[in-house]
């Protein structure tokens, strides 16, 4: 039996001044809800790049286990890790998923999985974002030489933040059209994940109760336990549930391939099929 933890560095944020700048505005806007989606659908070309290569690695793992006994649990709320071909019933995400969605209010109705149009039209929605973020009006015109150097520069931060919160705005629009509305309470659907104000956590309770059963059953047998890009932040769900589950199954074995040597790990996993 194979039980593998995925990690929050699998929605690691896209470093670029661009991205730093986008979020800290979804946090001032207290829509944090978007937050876990810009990780998976972050328009611009480094973001892409990068996603497109876990998305073959984490395609590799998958073919690698084939019909292995094997569980997947994954903090990572993003798109590649719910789209790659698991087997049936062998991924648990208890931190939610963008490709899920809850009524904001916490209504207790079904958390629905998006439809393939609403992913199309969200993938069309970052894109307009990542344009509309990247345009920051030129001033440095006319007199524009004369003025010294770092004041130059703060008033090009204050653009950007200013072209950034705007694009943010629009952005929040797009998404909250595109997930249209709670049929019980009239409010807005979100995204069904963690840092939603009321996190439904039905969205993934039956896969845990699954999982749960499933450890259960690896207690005598053989198990080997494998963490990608996990770092201190769920000591729960991960180092010291792995590790006692190492302690309390003789045959049982426990590798940490941990945040710092993720993009290693992710490199010997694009090699192993
Ligand atoms: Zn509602």
């Amino acid at each position: 039996m194979v039980l593998i933890g995925l990690g929050e560095e699998f929605d690691r944020i896209n470093g670029s001044e661009n991205a730093i700048f986008a979020e800290s505005e979804m946090t001032a806007q207290n829509l944090k809800w978007i937050i876990p989606a810009f990780r998976s659908y972050d328009a611009s070309k480094e973001a892409v790049e990068r996603r497109e290569k876990m998305q073959k690695s984490l395609g590799n793992l998958a073919e690698l286990l084939g019909k292995k006994n094997y569980y997947i649990l994954s903090v990572s709320q993003s798109k590649m890790i719910s789209k790659t071909k698991w087997r049936e019933g062998r991924l648990v995400m208890p931190c939610g998923c963008v490709r899920k969605k809850q009524c904001e209010n916490g209504c207790e109705d079904e958390v629905l999985e998006l439809t393939k149009e609403e992913e199309a039209e969200i993938v069309r929605a970052f894109e307009n974002f990542e344009k509309a973020s990247g345009e920051v009006k030129d001033f440095l015109r006319g007199d524009a030489e004369h003025v010294p150097p770092e004041v130059r520069m703060a008033m090009k931060m204050i653009q950007k933040k200013e072209a950034v919160g705007g694009a943010v705005k629009g952005l929040e629009n797009d998404l909250r059209k595109i997930l249209g509305k709670c049929e019980r309470c009239g409010g807005d659907m979100v995204f069904n994940v963690l840092q939603a104000t009321k996190y439904d956590e039905k969205g993934y309770l039956k896969d845990w109760d699954h999982y749960a059963k499933w450890l259960y059953g690896s207690m005598s047998r053989n198990l080997v336990v494998i963490e990608l890009g996990t770092a201190e932040s769920y000591p729960s769900l991960f180092q010291s549930a792995f590790e006692k589950i190492t302690s309390l199954n003789p045959k049982a074995s426990h590798f940490a391939l941990g945040a710092e040597n993720f993009e290693n790990a992710i490199d010997w996993l694009t090699k192993l099929c």
